[in-house]
């Protein structure tokens, strides 16, 4: 749930999000393809509550469930646990339900310790050591993602830098221990690691030149504004994690529960599928002699082509 500009802006963005699932989830091996559901909100507008956010889940709910189950929905930007009981209401296809009804819950806590795994992975590779402590991390987006990631690196002695847009944000990042600074200063900050964690686009040839870490590995969908942005990272010896590998943690979650009774303990044995793709993705990309992105979506094309 976000506010566009237009109509058309709305469609492109549920476009591209809807290609990256069905890259998460083949880079993730999971036996399902790609979709993706916005609820547009108008321009400038603030999210809207009580009986009009009610109203607009509902009409979601309803979308979903003349698909007749090809798509399933979940929580994503601007919706929690709370706003998929009320599209539970109008559908069966939602999952992320709360725990204790059946459903998986909140995916957020499961994305944000995949990337953390990632970031792991990252550190790994570019200096022989995933140990997070005493590493710097910029976290930019404050949500539940966010949030979740930043209390996972703080319990692993990792430094914080925080930034979100909604000064409201500063007061939980703060009570982990960041330091908050702006959006501009998160992404030129000389850390170990950037971690994209607000919306898609947020690096292009500028801010990718701009870019002060020697990793970048976060939760946000459609980071790179075009696959070009990869190799002016590369370029520049920054080590880019793709985002559509990173942050399959909430859907690997959501697999659990699609196959019958959830069980948590499963959810993390498959998380570590996140490591091994990752590992292997930077590889194939040494090997090949190509940037991490050609190496993932590679990766992703394969596994499309045998399931
Ligand atoms: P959220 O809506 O809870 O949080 C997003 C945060 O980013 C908000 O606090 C917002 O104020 C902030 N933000 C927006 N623009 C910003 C900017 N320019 N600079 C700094 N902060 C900004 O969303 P979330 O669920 O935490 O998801 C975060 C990202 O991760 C999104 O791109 C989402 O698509 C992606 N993602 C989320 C999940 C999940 O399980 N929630 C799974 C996979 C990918």
């Amino acid at each position: 749930m976000w506010p566009y500009d237009d109509t058309r802006a709305a469609v492109r963005d549920v476009l591209r999000l809807s290609g990256a699932m069905t890259f998460k989830a083949a880079a993730a091996d999971l036996p399902m393809g790609g979709g993706k559901g916005v609820i547009v909100l108008p321009a400038g507008s603030l999210p809207p509550t009580g009986p009009l956010r009610t109203a607009a889940l509902e009409d979601f709910g309803d979308t979903v469930q003349a698909l007749e189950g090809a798509y399933v929905t979940a929580e994503d930007v601007g919706t929690a646990e709370e706003d998929m009981q009320t599209i539970a209401g109008r559908t069966r296809h939602v999952s992320g339900l709360d725990v204790r009804r059946g459903g998986s819950g909140d995916p957020s806590p499961w994305t944000a310790l995949g990337v953390q795994e990632a970031i792991e992975v990252s550190l790994e590779r570019a200096t022989g050591s995933g140990d997070l402590a005493g590493r710097t991390v910029a976290i930019a987006g404050l949500g539940s993602v966010g949030v979740a990631l930043a209390a996972g690196c703080a319990q692993a002695g990792a430094h914080l830098l925080a930034a979100d847009i909604d000064p409201a944000r500063r007061a939980a990042a703060e009570g982990l221990g960041a330091r908050w600074v702006t959006p501009a200063q998160a992404l030129e900050a000389e850390v170990d690691v950037y971690a994209p964690c607000a919306l898609g686009g947020g690096l292009d040839h500028e801010t990718a030149a701009r870019a002060g870490a020697r990793i970048i590995a976060g939760a946000a969908n459609n980071q790179l504004a075009d696959g070009s942005v990869a190799e002016v990272l590369a370029d520049r010896g920054v080590l880019w994690a793709p985002d559509f590998v990173c942050n399959a943690g909430g859907i690997i979650n959501i697999s659990v529960e699609l196959d019958g009774a959830y069980d948590p303990a499963r959810a993390r044995e498959r998380l570590a599928t996140i490591g091994h793709t990752l590992r292997r993705v930077f590889a194939d990309a040494d090997a090949a002699g190509t940037t991490p992105l050609a190496a993932a979506r590679a990766l992703a094309h394969e596994r499309l082509r045998v399931s």
